[in-house]
């Protein structure tokens, strides 16, 4: 061949990949979305405004990353099951309405702080997630058709949840249906006993009362039933490929809106109703922050150490130039060991921004560590504990407020019903030597089931008292 080699001189010629990457995305951009700008703009967006104004509070949480293998009827059930029964006890202890959004239908992909890794000494590429590659090392070749096979199964696993949530398996009403086989200890199912009689009879009062037929709240332009529940989805938005094949140019949900404004549409991305940028890929000049800027969805930004105060004001002003409440999540992961450093510089440089956030704790990612004992990845409990904690006391101080959480963790049990065994402590006292038993993530260490409770517990009881 007596082309002249050059680094872009591959362009223009024939790539197999690629070709097939356009076909994959051709095929996405027919297919329908997932949610609809009324979901995302009207119902989530206006429950996110209250968030922001301290009147209900965010539950972000799921898998670090899902997996094709994982979509069973069993663990969908278990994953909605915790996110509830979570729930249920911070609705007891805060007294405040929870905005749930699942890390589910969609969270897929991962990013990753090295190319390669070494597996039984061989160098092999990084496992990206289920939307790329394969987690077996010997088939990390990534396939464009993976982006096909994660938007099937983001439809089955979101109409399997909207099936649960209308069918009454969700109604705060029952939340028994949820969990209870699940709690081994005898004092957190006691506890828990405690919390769901007491919020069955509250909402039995109220039905006596006639507080239902009055009291339906208002919910976004959405009539509400007390003792019902919304649910939303959320994914890193971290496939800009993959996101943009699913964004679409839709009509506001407003009919008042589409009257007076005919051009009133705006771009959605309809792949889920909630999508975050990561804390890897938000660079101010980058692909991801120019993807993020131009969607109407409400979305989060994780917010580690690294990220300046001034840094994350320009960040805000190209993600949120009109300054629109419920927009913007601020998902801080700092560690246990750096919180103090950094957050109150960075409530400082935000509130004398004027820009408006909700502030959420991420208690999980600055406390990954790799165990001595068994090399696994994991988490160590009272760290978790730790920094939510000074989380929440640090807000306090600086006569802010935190309007939410964002965990990773999993309601999964093996066929025994013993649920994995991925972070250390807890009620159950997890010891490394213990690891091993159910370790299950594809990817980051989740808190099981006990340990979650344990969770819901100690902030419920932060707000109690
Ligand atoms: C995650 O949420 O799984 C993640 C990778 O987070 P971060 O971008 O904060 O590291
Ligand atoms: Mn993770």
């Amino acid at each position: 061949m007596s082309r002249e080699w050059s680094p872009s001189s591959w362009r223009g010629l024939p790539i197999a990949q690629a070709s097939k990457l356009s076909c994959v995305l051709n095929k996405l951009k027919t297919l329908p979305p997932l949610v609809t700008p009324s979901e995302v703009n009207r119902r989530l967006r206006h429950q996110l405004s209250t968030v922001q104004d301290n009147m209900a509070f965010l539950l972000h949480a799921g898998d670090c990353a899902e997996s094709f293998e994982a979509c069973t009827h069993e663990n969908i059930t278990a994953k909605i099951g915790l996110i509830l029964s979570f729930s249920l006890i911070l609705i007891w202890g805060a007294r405040l309405p929870i905005v749930r959004i699942g890390r589910i239908a969609g969270q897929y992909a991962k990013p990753r702080s090295s190319g390669t890794e070494i597996i039984d000494g061989r160098e092999v590429l990084s496992f990206r997630g289920d939307n790329v590659n394969d987690i077996s090392a010997d088939n990390r070749t990534p396939n464009p058709e993976r982006l096909l096979s994660a938007y099937f199964y983001s439809t089955t696993t979101l109409n399997y949840v909207r099936s649960l949530l209308s069918s009454g398996f969700a109604s705060l009403n029952h939340p028994r249906d949820w969990s209870l086989s699940h709690v081994r200890s005898p004092t957190l199912r006691a506890e828990f006993e405690r919390v769901s009689e007491g919020l069955a009879d509250a909402l039995d009062f109220s039905r006596t009362v006639g507080a239902e037929a009055e009291g339906s709240y208002e919910n976004g332009g959405r009539r509400g039933v007390l003792g019902e529940v919304d649910f939303y989805t959320s994914h890193e938005g971290l496939m800009l490929h993959y996101e943009e094949a699913l964004t679409r140019f839709l009509p506001m949900p407003s009919s008042r809106l589409r009257r007076e404004r005919p051009d009133s549409h705006a771009y959605y991305n309809t792949s889920a109703h909630f999508i975050w940028v990561g804390d890897r890929t938000r660079q101010l000049d980058g692909a991801h922050i120019e993807y993020f800027r131009g969607i109407r969805n409400p979305i989060g930004v994780k917010v580690g150490p690294s990220m300046k105060s001034d840094e994350l004001i320009r960040l805000l002003d190209i993600v949120n130039p009109d300054r629109q409440s419920g927009k913007v999540t601020l998902i801080t992961r700092y560690g246990a060991a750096k919180v103090d450093q950094y957050l109150p510089a960075h409530i400082a440089a935000v509130r004398q921004s004027g820009h408006p956030v909700i502030w959420v704790c991420d208690p999980m990612h600055g406390n990954t560590q790799v165990s001595n004992t068994t090399g696994h990845k994991t988490r160590h409990f009272s760290n978790i504990v730790r920094e939510l904690t000074m989380c929440l006391a640090i807000h306090a101080e600086c006569n802010s407020r935190l309007n939410g959480v964002s965990l990773e963790f999993t309601g999964e049990m093996n066929d025994e019903g013993f649920s994995v065994t991925e972070c250390l402590g807890g009620s159950m006292e997890l010891v490394e030597d213990e690891l091993p038993l159910r370790y299950q993530t594809f990817c980051d260490p989740r808190l099981n089931f006990e340990q979650s409770l344990d969770l819901a517990f100690l902030v419920s009881n932060h707000f109690k008292n």
